[in-house]
């Protein structure tokens, strides 16, 4: 349908030169070429101590992508380029265990990151981020070190929600140091990109960015690294799960989601890639007038707490609906340390000290969830 062609771009990329030493293309610098209906998105690898001053190269880039005819927009994204064992661009993988020798190649163990855990959610909207940045913050003040690896790259929200801005430097040129604030240790797609770029990336770019933020990373020492999934159950979802070596999932859901069974297709999600769900969140369980603190329960109360029971998985608590939990975690000050001492803080870190007991402990320690290739 759409007359623009992969030649066409890589043919419009070889026009641009990283200065003396030759075309982008010529170089191996772009990967993750997209295509779909007109708008194109691709990856220009460069070493990161360089990023910075390449920007000019890759608005260059940008516009001799988006001077071709057929074309709708463009997304040029700089990206670190990969060592040679992450190189192989991983292809189109439908769930599928990623390309290569070795099937579970994505999914080794991080070096000196004891465990992982994700926060995923059926849908957006239901407060999967404000979940997993409370839990990260409970963690870390129930004395753990902690990092929060956002992999939402469709909607980042950490940058917002934990008031950070600037991008990432790097020591070394090749790993990145990640962010810090509220005594974590935070990376998003969000400090990459500009906050208005669109983000119609598939398949492979997010696959690497996610990677990337994964391994490239200066986290080590680290008890626990949370992993704010991206909203939904859907393919990319499912891969994600997959690369990730995750000890557990916590599921983030509200009231009427879990009557209508988004929670479980996330529950099912994870047991597809035999990730342990540790159990389900009621988010926005109830509501706290700002004014009286009268308690209504406006989308009934209690059904995660009788639907995780029917799904054979744990109930780790309720948050209420309250103006203050969006406030600050909008905010960039997060509740649980905003109001330390208030009962959503205490929340959260109740929640903390569940999820750690169930991943964290010596006793917990389990061998790492074996790969499943559908
Ligand atoms: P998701 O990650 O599921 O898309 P977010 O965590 O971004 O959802 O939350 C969506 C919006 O709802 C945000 O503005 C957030 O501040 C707000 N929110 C989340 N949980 C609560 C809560 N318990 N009380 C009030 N507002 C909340």
């Amino acid at each position: 349908m759409s007359a623009i062609t992969e030649d066409a771009i890589l043919a419009a990329l070889r026009t641009i030169r990283d200065g003396e030493r030759g075309d982008l293309v010529g170089l191996g610098m772009v990967s993750g070429l997209q295509i779909k209906d007109g708008h194109v998105a691709f990856a220009i690898e460069v070493d990161p101590a360089r990023g910075p001053a390449l920007e000019p190269l890759r608005r260059a880039a940008e516009k001799a992508v988006d001077a071709l005819p057929g074309v709708l927009s463009v997304t040029a994204v700089l990206t670190a380029h990969r060592n040679a064992a992450a190189a192989a661009t991983a292809p189109h993988g439908h769930g599928a265990a990623p390309r290569g020798a070795s099937p579970g190649a994505g999914r080794g163990a991080i070096a000196g990151v004891r465990t992982i855990v994700a926060v995923a959610s059926g849908k957006g909207g239901v407060g999967k981020s404000t979940v997993a940045v409370n839990l990260a913050l409970g963690l870390a003040a129930n004395g753990l070190a902690v990092g929060i690896l956002d992999a939402d790259i469709y909607g980042p929200s950490m940058p917002r929600m934990t008031g950070i801005s600037g991008r990432p430097t790097s020591h070394d040129g090749r790993v990145l140091e990640p962010m810090q604030r509220h005594g974590i240790k935070v990376m998003s797609m969000g400090f990459l990109v500009a906050e208005d770029t669109p983000m119609i990336w598939r398949g492979p770019m997010v696959m690497s960015a996610l990677q990337q933020m994964l391994r490239d990373v200066n986290w080590a020492p680290l008890d626990i690294l949370v992993v704010d999934m991206p909203p939904g159950t859907g393919d990319a979802q499912l891969t994600m799960a997959q690369q990730v070596p995750l000890s557990g999932a916590v599921i983030v859901s509200t009231p009427q989601d879990i009557a209508l069974l988004d929670a479980r297709k996330g529950l099912n999600m994870f047991r597809k890639v035999d990730v342990p769900v540790l159990g389900i969140v009621e988010n926005m369980s109830y509501f706290c007038c700002p004014n009286c603190g009268h308690r209504s329960e406006i989308f009934g109360h209690g059904g995660a707490r009788r639907e995780a029971e029917r799904l054979g998985t744990e109930f780790l608590g309720e948050i209420p609906l309250d103006i203050a939990i969006r406030e600050t975690s909008d905010g960039g000050t997060p509740i649980t340390v905003a109001e330390p001492n208030g009962p959503h803080a205490a929340a959260f870190r109740a929640l903390a000290a569940r999820v750690w007991q169930l991943v964290g402990t010596d006793d917990a320690r389990r061998a790492p969830p074996r790969i499943v290739v559908r």
